[in-house]
């Protein structure tokens, strides 16, 4: 008799987390693999963890005694490109080239204020957390020259047949999604660009995104070119239209449904990059004088037992929210004046209710990317930032301004282009470099119709030559 109440229960939490997406992260997913290739990466992950709160101490104190730098402060932006590789009809869902440009665009302005406390939603940040508002000091910006020195709007696009959808986990790093043998697109030199591929979680529903940093690449680990950041398709960049197609969260406070749609999954997942973990550390719900669990491993992220979800309203404005690892009988009760970290950038909850990166996760990420750091050759391209110097027409032009589709198409090509005066050339080449279309007219239009069925079928390159520089599209004929 006793059973039935608890029955209803379950049934009625199955059936609110179906129609609910939770925030989910595959940091987990990439330790586990980590340690199933080679079982000595479980000692190492926690050393990892343990030594956390001394890195983030050493950062701190060098900038006390003035012995370095503000090297992140003062450090130049660090390249980002986006390799987006969706379907045709994934494509039209995130509003084509103009919607891609518009998500780059605004994510980069997302991770710039959530990474430097410029956002303006931290008046929503209670009052006892205040002092744990921190900057990292740490700043990005759209990649524009190329590894083969070519200009770039900041992505990639690669078109993938509808049959394929998006990739599966099997190597838990959605390593298929990185290489262009396995379908993907190869990562950009990662000591020198910060790599983001843009895809379709087929197999972990929920899944947002999934983070490989460079401690755990090499060795028995994953490539090192697979560093980087896997993130859905539906969550990067933030929402300009209500038009636009964004993820649904899990909780709402007004009755309208709340989205992953504010950029900060990758905000979350950026900061797995530079080697902090979430907020309760993944440690299946311990609390740390429960045995050996050092939660993150820092000391002001209060110690919490499992990860938290949606936006509550006791979680902000209200401040506080308590889990098991509240208070033991014997824990400063400093924690009950702040309660866990909900709010912090590191948790599971809904974009809405991020707000903070605190001042030791702060430092343990601006330790990564400062002198010695492991990825401070990031910050040391600065002209990769820039246009290269041939290339004189802007983003917007290129992007906005150049269309070409469908794109798989199956013989009939639309390229249009609008606005653009200085075009001097179209051209289509093969996989083998062989030119199968050039424009033939003195003067050029703005919209050109060609039929390739006559072609081999196969992957093509349509290039765009300006007087002042040159895009390149891939497409393929089916
Ligand atoms: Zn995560």
């Amino acid at each position: 008799m006793k059973k039935a109440p608890l029955l209803l229960a379950l049934l009625f939490l199955c059936s609110y987390a179906h129609l609910h997406a939770q925030r989910m992260c595959g940091i987990e997913l990439t330790r586990a693999a980590l340690i199933a290739k080679d079982p000595s990466w479980a000692q190492r992950i926690e050393q990892q963890r343990a030594s956390q709160q001394g890195i983030a101490d050493k950062y701190k104190q060098s900038l006390k005694n003035g012995a370095a730098q503000r090297t992140a402060t003062v450090a130049s932006p660090i390249p980002v490109i986006f390799h987006v590789i969706v379907t045709s009809a994934q494509f039209n869902q995130i509003g084509g080239y103009a919607g891609i440009q518009q998500r780059i665009d605004s994510q980069i302005a997302v991770l710039n204020r959530d990474y430097n406390a410029q956002n303006s939603d931290s008046v929503l940040i209670p009052y006892g957390w205040k002092t744990r508002f921190a900057s990292s000091g740490i700043h990005f910006g759209l990649a524009h020259t190329a590894p083969n020195g070519w200009g770039t709007p900041g992505y990639e696009l690669e078109i993938i047949p509808s049959t394929m959808d998006g990739f599966s986990g099997d190597a838990n790093d959605y390593s298929d999604a990185k290489h262009a043998a396995s379908g993907g697109l190869d990562a950009w030199d990662v000591s020198k660009y910060l790599n983001i591929w843009c895809i379709n979680f087929t197999d972990y529903n929920g899944l947002l995104g999934i983070t490989v940093s460079k401690s755990q690449c090499g060795g028995a680990g994953f490539p090192f070119d697979e560093e980087g950041v896997c993130v859905n398709y539906q969550a990067f960049g933030k929402r300009a239209s209500t038009h636009d197609d964004y993820i649904a969260c899990g909780y709402s406070t007004d009755g309208a449904p709340d989205y992953y749609d504010l950029g900060r999954t990758l905000t979350h997942e950026i900061g797995h990059f530079f080697e902090i973990w979430h907020t309760w550390g993944d440690d299946g719900g311990a609390c740390p004088w429960s045995g050996s669990d050092l939660d993150d491993g820092l000391a002001d992220t209060p110690p919490e037992a499992d990860h938290k979800f949606y936006n509550y309203p006791d979680t902000i404005p209200g401040g506080t929210y308590y889990d098991a690892c509240h208070y033991d009988g014997a824990i400063d009760t400093q924690l009950t004046t702040y309660g866990v970290a909900s709010l912090d950038y590191m948790n599971y909850t809904d974009d809405i209710a991020m707000h903070l990166f605190t001042p030791d996760q702060a430092a343990m990420m601006a330790a990564q990317v400062a002198t010695g750091g492991e990825n401070n050759t990031l910050t040391q391209n600065p002209t990769l930032l820039n246009w290269p110097a041939n290339a004189g027409v802007t983003e917007q032009e290129l992007d906005h301004e150049v269309g070409i589709f469908p794109n798989p198409t199956t013989g009939a090509l639309s390229i249009g282009i609008t606005g653009i005066s200085s075009l001097q050339q179209i051209a289509i080449t093969n996989i083998l470099g062989e030119q199968v279309f050039t424009n033939s007219e003195a003067r050029l239009h703005n919209f050109y119709s060609i039929d390739l069925s006559a072609m081999s079928k196969g992957i093509y390159f349509v290039r765009c030559t300006f007087a002042s520089g040159s895009i390149t599209r891939k497409i393929l004929l089916q």
